[in-house]
């Protein structure tokens, strides 16, 4: 296992367009690899690449209905006309969120870890997760889907939020620097190792 620090908004990087995946390499599984794992220790239900640093196309989902995955260079189409409200949140937004209005059903195409052609149909949580992490590719947050009021509560909760101003979080543990974060991951990643 190895868990990374997750990036904390408005880290520059989630505020960036990420770039497409020229290659599906060993680094590229790797990240996705690691990505799994962070997901998984931040009981997350998605992540997406720039979360961990990374401004490249890729994300990874667990809806815990049975979906899971990754996907590179993602991109989905919306077959119909119904959307609906729900709520949101982000592990790069912590214990903030919001009713977010989304298509309901969307078709998929990607590739997966290995480089094969991914394309799927999905409708509820895990449509709302994919439409989610791709926003994040397109250095989109949550907040810009919010309206009004909503949108302005949203904000003023994040700034005067304890984990404002930090760079990184990891678990419940948020960090004032992003070098102290990453040594605390790589340690968590060895213990856990050692443990197995
Ligand atoms: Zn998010």
């Amino acid at each position: 296992m190895a868990i990374r620090p997750i990036r904390l908004y408005p880290d520059a990087v989630l505020r960036t367009r990420a770039d497409e995946v020229p290659e599906i390499d060993a680094g590229v599984r790797k990240l996705v690899a690691d990505m799994w794992d962070t997901m998984d220790h931040a009981e997350g239900v998605g992540l997406a690449a720039p979360q961990v640093g990374v401004s490249r196309r890729v994300f990874v989902y667990d809806d815990n209905e049975g979906h899971r995955g990754a996907l590179v260079n993602p991109r989905y189409t919306v077959p119909g006309s119904d959307s609906e409200f729900d709520y949101e949140g982000c592990l790069s937004v912590p214990e903030i969120g919001g009713e977010i209005d989304r298509p309901l059903e969307i078709d998929v195409t990607g590739l997966d870890e290995s480089g094969d052609e991914v394309r799927f149909h999905a409708d509820g949580l895990l449509a709302r997760i994919c439409q989610h992490e791709i926003d994040h590719l397109d250095g989109i947050m949550f907040m810009q889907r919010l309206t009004g009021d909503a949108r302005k509560e949203a904000m003023a909760a994040i700034r005067s939020a304890e984990w404002f101003g930090m760079p990184a979080i990891i678990g419940d543990l948020v960090f004032e620097e992003l070098g102290t974060a990453e040594v605390e991951a790589r340690q968590l990643s060895v213990a856990d190792a050692q443990d197995r």
